[in-house]
């Protein structure tokens, strides 16, 4: 079964540290037609905010008019998709990030635990 990426999985102090904000509810998704990974963020209002670099979290963008324009490949990503895959819904499967791909990439820093990976059997 495949194991994705949770809201639970993100280490939240240390993604607020590096985006220098307290942070709404933080999630992996990506974009569906060329693979980019990105960090998500869902404030109280579920207004979305996306961060597409990993060694550089002052870059981040709202996602405004419902979609964002992919940085890897200037698809539209809809938002509806971005908040589907933040509630892991089964329909948001390509937008949704596998934590074994999460914890090897340049992203690996958000996850918690990530220095000593657990399998997920082991959680
Ligand atoms: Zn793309």
């Amino acid at each position: 079964m495949e194991r994705y990426v949770e809201a639970r999985d993100i280490d939240r102090a240390e993604v607020a540290r590096r985006a220098g904000s307290a942070g709404g509810e933080f999630f992996a998704f990506r974009c569906a037609t060329c693979g980019h990974v990105y960090l998500g963020e869902a404030d109280a209002d579920r207004k979305l905010r996306a961060y597409p670099n990993p060694a550089d979290m002052t870059e981040n963008r709202a996602v405004l008019d419902d979609w964002l324009v992919c940085v890897g490949c200037s698809a539209y990503v809809e938002a509806a998709a971005i908040e589907a895959a933040r509630r892991g819904d089964p329909v948001a499967e390509p937008w949704r990030v596998l934590w074994n791909e999460m914890v090897v990439g340049r992203w690996a820093w958000v996850l918690r635990g990530a220095a000593v990976p657990l399998p997920p059997w082991q959680e």
